[in-house]
């Protein structure tokens, strides 16, 4: 795993350092695009100097030091997780080995050369490529707003096992998105509203619900800015290989068509989209 997943999960992780009020004050004024680099940074120093608690004075200090060396921090990428790995227990699949994989595969792609080659002037955090995988569909890690967002997905399937009706899958379904069909004595899944969540088949009984479906949903060309635009959703669920493909193919639809500093949200069509999503229909 690369440097950067590393600081984003120990930032989380870190937190449990004490910092004054007026350092926590001071840290949520920095760019929402930067602050989770700069904390991480903030950390790591004051710790490195020994200090038991992150005051004011290294707020500025560092973040001075950050913000004029901005184009040297500048990798090509950003890759986060939510905090699923560290032990959040809405997590719809274990996905600790994906990120890693695809943070080699995206090392590979040399983002950065292509970038500087291709932008005039420095380089800002604004022109990396971003992905993000989120563990389960509250999507803490905002994939809705990235090049690729990656959401963990478990969807139920109905066995032949007689359902009690109890009604606990009915309870715990957030999308209402089961009814129990009476006659039937069964329940009943609405695929479109399903957020694949995984909540459903733990809850029950008799093992009317088990798990289905289970991989990843992708999200395509997310983006805030200017122009800010939510990321579309590929037809399918993918499993680990398939994901790898994907941001393969969008890494090199992007070096293909990007110039001049374009993000990928603003170089994808609707008909580039529906290649895509032609090509992966899912598992
Ligand atoms: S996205 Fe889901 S699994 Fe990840 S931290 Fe949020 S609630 Fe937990
Ligand atoms: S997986 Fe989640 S959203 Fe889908 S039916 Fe089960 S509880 Fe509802
Ligand atoms: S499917 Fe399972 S949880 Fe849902 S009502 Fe039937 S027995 Fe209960």
């Amino acid at each position: 795993m690369s440097r950067e997943s590393k600081v984003y999960q120990a930032t989380f992780k870190e937190t449990l350092m004490k910092w004054m009020p007026e350092a926590e004050e001071a840290i949520k004024k920095v760019p929402f695009f930067v602050r989770k680099r700069v904390k991480a940074r903030v950390e790591k120093e004051a710790k490195e100097a020994g200090k038991p608690a992150v005051s004011l004075a290294d707020v500025k200090a560092t973040q001075a030091r950050y913000l004029t060396s901005m184009s040297s921090e500048i990798k090509g990428y950003q890759i986060e997780t939510c905090f699923g790995p560290s032990g959040c227990p809405n997590r719809a699949i274990i996905s600790d080995q994906l990120i890693a994989q695809i943070e080699t595969d995206v090392e590979k792609e040399d983002l950065l050369g292509f970038l500087k080659q291709n932008v005039k002037g420095d380089l800002k955090f604004h022109h990396e490529f971003r992905i993000t995988l989120a563990d389960c569909p509250n999507a803490c890690s905002q994939p809705q707003i990235k090049d690729i967002g990656i959401i963990g997905a478990c969807a139920p399937v109905v066995t032949d096992e007689p359902c009690s009706m109890c009604e606990a899958c009915v309870e715990v379904c957030k999308e209402d998105a089961i009814f129990l069909d009476s006659e039937k004595e069964s329940p009943v899944i609405d695929s479109d509203l399903c957020l694949k969540c995984g909540k459903c088949m733990p809850v029950c009984p008799t093992g009317s619900l088990i798990e289905g479906q289970k991989g990843y949903r992708v999200q395509l060309g997310g983006k805030l800015g200017r122009h800010p635009q939510l990321a579309r959703e590929l037809p399918g669920v993918y499993n680990e290989e398939q994901v790898r493909q994907i941001v393969k193919d969008c890494i090199s639809f992007y070096k293909e068509h990007s110039r001049h500093g374009k993000r990928f949200a603003q170089i994808l069509q609707p008909e580039d989209f529906n290649t895509i999503a032609k090509r992966y229909p899912g598992i």
